[in-house]
């Protein structure tokens, strides 16, 4: 290789807002075929809105808000923001939470008021032994349809609620996929959230609904890139989340979004400075011409 050739790709990628780790990850971008895409926050804004709140019938909107606010509150979480959010918005200030845990990819516990509090996925509940009384089980499959996040809420023993959370794809997310597609890689994405949102944010950003790996836990997210490995596959990886380092660095190509995570843009061959995936198809390119320059 050229040094200059490099440099002048590397330069001309600091422009466009691509970093990159070093000059040997532009010979990885020459044989991906397949490009995994994190949803939250990689084609989806990652800025959720608390839209709705089910409550079983002897237990308030209120009362709800209070619990589950005061523990969404301590998470960074974008879903927990968007409730912690909510929550302040709808009942004003929120108690502080005890012996408050962070559970990655399946939600949060404490201890609020004196109840002991959960707030995630109904695995979660069910790691519990409880599960959603019928009409919660039907507003969260309403909502799911809906391409929403539905939000489980439990204290002292019994589910009492289900939250509506929605996250809008990327205006940019569209147009990213089809350049992504005209450089020959297939998009797959890949998310914690369950397959019925999966599905309807795919549909939305033009990914085959045959491409949807959902509800993946954290810590399973690199052997989904290990199993299509496995398959013959040369995989690049965006992701932006803590969640989503150890992917990054198992992939063949690893890209941040620079709007994410140190820890994603640490285990990252490449970071998209602004966080806007149409990037990646030009870094893809870029790297890829930068090599034909150097050959
Ligand atoms: P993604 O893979 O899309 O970036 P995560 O792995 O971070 O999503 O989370 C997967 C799922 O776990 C979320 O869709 C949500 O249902 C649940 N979850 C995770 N953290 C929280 C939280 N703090 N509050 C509520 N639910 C959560
Ligand atoms: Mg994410």
């Amino acid at each position: 290789a050229t040094p200059t050739a490099l440099m002048v790709g590397t330069g001309r990628g600091a422009q466009l807002g691509i970093l990159i780790k070093g000059p040997e990850v532009l010979e990885s971008t020459r044989k991906v075929d397949t490009i995994v895409l994190d949803k939250t926050g990689t084609v989806t804004t990652g800025k959720m809105t608390l839209l709705a709140v089910h409550t079983v019938e002897d237990t308030s909107e209120a009362e709800v808000l209070r619990l589950a606010g005061a523990l969404e509150h301590s998470s960074e979480h974008p879903i927990a923001q968007a409730v912690a959010a909510g929550a302040t918005a709808r009942i004003g200030s929120l108690p502080a939470p005890e012996d408050f845990a962070n559970l990655a990819g399946l939600g949060v516990q404490g201890i609020v008021d004196g109840h002991a509090v959960l707030v995630g996925r109904e695995q979660l509940l069910a790691e519990w032994a409880m599960e959603l009384p019928a009409g919660l089980r039907e507003a969260k499959a309403k909502a799911e349809t809906a391409g929403r996040t539905a939000i489980a809420v439990a204290w002292d023993g019994r589910a009492r609620a289900v939250l509506e959370v929605a996250d809008a794809i990327k205006e940019t997310s569209p147009e990213a996929i089809r350049r992504l597609r005209a450089l020959g890689l297939t998009p797959i994405l890949l998310t914690g959230d369950n397959k019925a949102v999966a599905e309807a944010v795919a549909a939305e950003a033009g990914i085959d609904a045959g491409h949807v790996i959902a509800e993946v836990l954290p810590q399973d997210k690199v052997e989904v890139i290990k199993r299509l490995q496995g398959e013959g596959r040369s995989v690049a990886m965006v992701g932006d989340g803590v969640n989503d380092a150890a992917a990054l660095a198992q992939a063949d190509l690893g890209l941040a979004m620079g709007t994410g995570t140190d820890a994603a843009i640490e285990a990252g061959d490449l970071t998209l400075v602004r966080g806007d995936l149409r990037v990646a198809a030009d870094a893809i390119r870029l790297s890829r011409r930068t090599l034909g320059t150097i050959k």
